[in-house]
């Protein structure tokens, strides 16, 4: 039986996005085509002010288009409203940042079991979820320590267990390395295509570092607002 290619989790069709109005309105995005599939491991890349965070808060449903199209699983996200965007936020997208945006004096156990809380949860269930959460990424013995008793490396794997505890299909990390050494982001690295691999989550990451978007299978490069290039078939965790 032949197979076809997987629809695209993500579609964006002529995409632009103006911030500011009249003289002082600028075009960060000027018409992106992008179609991520399901299970991919994407590194968004390209030189400051080329539009990828501009392009990661659109996918993130935190933003909408000014033009054209942002279909996630089949859905026009462009066609919904703010609360239809976090609802879908909430059921099928994980976050990881740079800084790791954890709460201080919080366990990582409720650090991670808080978008469970959001969602309404019993103690109970959110517990299970976050020791199992904290368990992927290899931090169960830690589950009391605050982040200032975690190295910076730990910290960045709670928000990682954060960002997986609800199950998401995508994970949208920015520069999730970006406070790291190079030891310890190559750990995050190996932890993110572990999860990509054997959970089968899509990750979409910005990052400036060649050696980080090595880990990705498709490099999408940005420049001026537009998609310059998209290099695709890299086998994940070796590097180019
Ligand atoms: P990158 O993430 O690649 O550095 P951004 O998407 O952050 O690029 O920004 C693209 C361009 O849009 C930049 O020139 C930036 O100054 C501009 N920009 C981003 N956000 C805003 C905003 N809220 N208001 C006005 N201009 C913005």
């Amino acid at each position: 039986m032949a197979s076809n290619p997987p629809d695209p989790i993500i579609r964006l069709r002529g995409v632009t996005k103006t911030y500011g109005e009249g003289p002082t309105a600028f075009q960060a995005l000027k018409g992106v085509d992008l179609d991520i599939s399901a299970g991919d491991f994407v590194a968004v890349m390209g030189p400051s002010g080329s539009g990828k965070s501009t392009t990661m808060n659109m996918l993130g449903c935190l933003d909408v288009p000014s033009s054209g199209t942002f279909e996630f699983k089949g859905v026009h996200v462009e066609r919904l409203d703010r609360d239809q965007r976090a609802l879908l936020r909430r059921k099928y997208l994980g976050f990881v940042f740079q800084g790791f945006n954890l709460l201080a004096r919080t366990s990582a156990l409720e650090n991670v079991e808080l978008p469970l809380l959001y969602r309404g949860e019993s103690r109970k269930e959110r517990q299970q979820a976050g020791m199992a959460a904290l368990e992927q990424v290899g931090l169960a013995p830690w589950w009391k320590n605050t982040p200032a008793e975690l190295s910076g490396g730990q910290q960045q794997r709670v928000a990682i267990a954060r960002a997986i505890v609800t199950n998401p299909d995508v994970l949208l990390a920015d520069e999730p390395t970006g406070n790291l050494d190079s030891e310890r982001s190559i750990e995050i690295m190996e932890l993110l295509t572990r999860l990509n691999q054997e959970r089968g989550i899509t990750v979409l990451m910005v990052t400036h570092e060649a050696d980080m978007a090595a880990f990705a299978r498709t490099i999408v490069h940005f420049k001026d607002g537009l998609v310059e290039r998209i290099d695709t078939g890299h086998r994940a965790g070796v590097p180019v």
